[in-house]
């Protein structure tokens, strides 16, 4: 079984956040330290998958369900029309800090290029 993470206690209601949207499926919540004017993780909610590249063929679905779910934030959040970005973080040089996996939603503002430099 994957390993307990922060957005667990999350998930259970044992820490705050500042929750956005769930389902049977997934939970959006805003993230601690936003990078812009809108800034949501999309998490799955039933089981810790700890990177995309733990996920498997069986996840399809469920991650087809995140992006879709991001989408619609981003429309309830009055982002969509100008745009957004959408990033999945994964292990070390992926600079991903929390081993649950997590969609972020970015948007609010122009990203600019997708990588500094
Ligand atoms: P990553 O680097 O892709 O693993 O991103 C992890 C994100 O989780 C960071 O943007 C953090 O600011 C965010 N984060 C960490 N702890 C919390 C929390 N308790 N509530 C909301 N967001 C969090």
């Amino acid at each position: 079984m994957a390993e307990e993470t922060i957005f667990s206690k999350i998930v259970r209601g044992e820490i705050p956040a500042d929750v956005v949207y769930q389902d049977d499926q997934v939970m959006a919540f805003r993230d601690i330290q936003p990078q812009a004017p809108v800034h949501v993780l999309v998490i799955p909610k039933q089981r810790v998958i700890p990177t995309i590249a733990d996920a498997t063929d069986d996840d399809e679905p469920l991650l087809g369900h995140m992006m879709r779910v991001a989408a619609r934030i981003a429309e309830q959040e009055g982002i969509a029309k100008k745009g957004y970005r959408l990033i999945v973080n994964c292990r070390e040089h992926g600079g991903q800090e929390v081993y649950h996996l997590h969609l972020h939603l970015l948007g609010g503002r122009s990203l600019g290029r997708m990588l500094p430099g």
